[in-house]
């Protein structure tokens, strides 16, 4: 099955898309965690992702474009993958159509989880994350069992640069300028599936199998 998460930073997709991809055995592609990633390794690409994200800006869509196009060439991806955090544009999402058409290809479902923008900025200020494999916490939501350390692997929990409230300002306003046309986009192809994205984690996971099935 190959899938997209789409919705609002701070809607649940990184969450929500690493449950699905057990559920299902396929593999989860996040351009952001990608991106992240290019910038530890100090690579070409990471150096000139850095400056966009800190600052909550989208990346400009070549860079974005050519991860993807390699990233679901692998072997892995041939049982199908979820896409967290692309197509975040409507340039973006035109092009995915055309690398999938290529290949005989479509992506066969659009979870859309829909949130309270005002609820956004209370999850993604207090959000943390393992600086090491990347488990997500919470000050209030889910507090690690020690202090500023990742239950999982024991590496120091760290605030990204772009949860910062000015920053997820930045971030909604390219949402809602940028990405929320994508829905339309899928919409028009009958593909997208809306979920609440309020609640329980166990219980949008459990919406979004129903949706899938
Ligand atoms: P995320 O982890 O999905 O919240 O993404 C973090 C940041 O990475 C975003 O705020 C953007 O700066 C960049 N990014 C991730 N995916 C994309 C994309 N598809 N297009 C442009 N920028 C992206």
């Amino acid at each position: 099955m190959r899938l997209v998460f789409f919705g609002a930073p701070g809607s649940g997709k990184g969450t929500q898309s690493k449950r699905i991809c057990q559920e299902l055995s396929i593999p989860q592609l996040s351009t952001g965690d990608m991106l992240r990633q290019a910038i530890k390794d100090g690579s070409a690409l990471g150096k000139e992702a850095k400056g966009y994200m800190d600052g909550g800006n989208l990346v400009p869509d070549q860079l974005i474009l050519g991860l993807i196009a390699e990233r679901i060439d692998q072997p892995d991806c041939k049982q199908g993958y979820i896409l967290d955090g692309f197509p975040r544009t409507l340039p973006q999402a035109e092009a995915l159509d055309g690398m999938l058409s290529e290949k005989g290809q479509a992506i066969d479902k659009v979870v859309y989880l829909e949130i309270d923008p005002e609820l956004v900025v209370a999850r993604l200020v207090g959000r943390r994350v393992c600086s090491a494999c990347g488990e997500e916490f919470h000050v209030t939501n889910r507090k690690p069992k020690a202090d500023g350390i990742c239950d999982l692997c024991g590496a120091p929990l760290i605030q990204r640069p772009d949860d910062q409230e000015e920053q997820i300002r930045v971030r909604l306003n390219s949402y809602k300028q940028q990405t929320a046309p994508v829905a339309d986009h899928y919409q028009a192809q009958g593909v997208l599936a809306q979920v609440a994205a309020e609640g329980e984690i166990g219980e949008i996971t459990h919406s979004i199998l129903k949706k899938l099935q």
